[in-house]
């Protein structure tokens, strides 16, 4: 049989990942888990592990990895043998030594963008509360206006996304991500992809390396 896929996708807060995760999702037909947003679920929910991870997410610091990982169990443990899409995990070099154990990555995906260009970016997404959709004012902006284009909800500003907090965890990205890019170069999994591009021809560049990637 064959080896069911884990496909990475990494890239600075603002870089889109999350946006490309979920397009290529829909493009290979493969589920995406994004341990953001989980752990905003857990954390509205005020659940113990939203408990737990508030104050690290509200600093725009990572949650501790035994956490991440926990998370990444589940998400493995809920899809044996099926191939799996990961938005914004690993991103510290113990969560990618967690992950080589549990389903080593198939292709790693880095959508690179300048910090000064995230900033641009994440200062004006605006996300739905209900239904999860993340749109820009200017670059993807809802067809409803202040409302989600997808379910009608007022769109609100996630409260990690203040300038301050996102000069923060793009530090947090560099000081542990970077390496496990670096890693993933060495190994011969990565493939950078320029995100300072359109929404579609980033997401076409994405879909033809993974795409790439996986034939037999
Ligand atoms: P994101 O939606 O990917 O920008 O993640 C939002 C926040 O969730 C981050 O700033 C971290 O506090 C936390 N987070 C998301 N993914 C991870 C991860 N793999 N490891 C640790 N913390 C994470």
């Amino acid at each position: 049989m064959k080896r069911p896929a884990t496909i990475l996708i990494l890239g600075v807060q603002g870089s889109g990942k999350g946006t490309q995760a979920e397009l290529l999702a829909r493009r290979v037909r493969m589920p995406f888990y994004s341990v953001g947003a989980l752990l905003r679920e857990e954390i509205r929910r005020n659940t113990q592990f939203g408990r737990l991870a508030a104050p690290y997410v509200r600093r725009g610091e990572l949650v501790p990895d035994d956490v991440a990982n926990a998370f990444a169990r589940l998400i493995a443990l809920r899809r044996p043998g099926k191939s799996i899409i990961f938005d914004g995990y690993p991103r510290s070099l113990g969560q990618a030594r967690a992950l080589a154990a549990l389903r080593p990555p198939t292709v790693v995906i880095d959508v690179r963008l300048a910090d000064r260009e995230a900033l641009v970016r994440l200062t004006g997404r605006r996300v739905c509360p209900s239904c999860g959709a993340v749109w820009h004012v200017r670059f993807h902006p809802s067809p409803k206006g202040a409302r989600c284009g997808r379910c009608g909800t007022r769109l609100t500003t996630r409260p990690d996304d203040q300038p301050a907090t996102i000069r923060r965890r793009l530090a947090v990205y560099h000081a542990y991500t970077d390496p496990v890019l670096r890693y993933y170069r060495r190994t011969k999994r990565l493939v950078t992809i320029d995100g300072n591009r359109p929404i579609a021809a980033v997401a076409h560049d994405v879909a033809a390396a993974v795409r790439q990637r996986l034939r037999p």
